[in-house]
């Protein structure tokens, strides 16, 4: 398998991706809104865009595909519950569905609703995994419910399926927001240091070459992995003095996910 991540450089930060096949050059395209910069990049690869996969329904995902598809035939794939909303959705996706790129690579699909309830991400199968995540997991954060989802929707999708992945898979996310959501982390866990050392270094990254997490980081630097923190839960009893002694993980969760959004 191999991954291309693509900066369109818009002010909404989006990254596109590109998986492909090393034996046969069919490649799948992963929310391709700059269809241009992601079909430039498979040319110059030598690669085949034969399948669109959208995460989700929002408009800076699914905003490059009429173009793309038009030039390339691709079809389109998204959640079986996002037929009808995206435009030329010819394959729904659900829960333990599969999708091949080629002959090599295999991604399982998951059922990820919380960003909206039309969200699928990919897991690639291998030795070395990677999770395509769109706007359910950020690098050190997660995505907002504000438009079509739900928070408690969104904890079960962390707590039920994303914290039981592989520790080292790598984390492929829908934009570029580190640098905001690691000063979210420190402002909810000062004393975090792999935090502080990570927004240190990667405060002015290049997005064209950016840096890739694992999940075992991310249980470090995301304050939505850390909800048994005590610094975490102190830290929230100030802002919420009602928060019970011993709050449980997804009272903790919900908190930090109403407080990220007037942040
Ligand atoms: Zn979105």
């Amino acid at each position: 398998m191999i991954v291309r991540q693509i900066w369109t450089a818009n002010s909404y930060r989006n990254f596109n991706y590109l998986i492909a096949c090393g034996e046969t050059g069919e490649a799948l395209a992963i929310d391709p809104l700059d269809h241009e910069k992601c079909l430039k990049a498979a040319e110059k690869a030598g690669w085949r865009i034969t399948q669109i996969l959208n995460t989700h329904e929002h408009g800076d995902h699914i905003g490059g595909n009429e173009a793309l598809a038009k030039k390339t035939g691709a079809k389109i794939l998204a959640h079986k519950n996002a037929v009808g909303r995206i435009p030329h959705v010819s394959q729904g996706l659900g829960a333990g569905d599969v999708v091949n790129v080629g002959k090599s690579v295999t991604l399982d699909v998951l059922d990820t609703p919380g960003h909206t309830m039309s969200h699928v991400c990919l897991l690639s199968r291998g030795d070395q995994r990677a999770l395509f995540c769109g706007d359910t997991l950020f690098n050190a954060g997660a995505g907002n419910c504000h438009h079509g989802g739900h928070p408690a929707e969104l904890y079960k999708t962390f707590s039920g399926q994303l914290a039981n992945l592989p520790t080292s898979t790598l984390v492929y996310p829908g934009h570029d927001y580190i640098a905001n959501n690691l000063r979210f982390t420190l402002s909810r866990e000062p004393d975090n240091r792999p935090a502080k050392e990570l927004l240190d270094k990667l405060e002015d990254q290049d997005p064209n070459n950016a840096f890739v997490t694992t999940l075992d980081v991310e249980r470090e630097i995301n304050t939505f992995f850390r909800l048994t923190s005590p610094t975490v839960i102190a830290k929230l009893r100030e802002a919420f003095p009602d928060l019970p002694e011993k709050p449980d993980q997804r009272t903790v969760f919900l908190k930090l996910r109403e407080l990220r959004n007037v942040w």
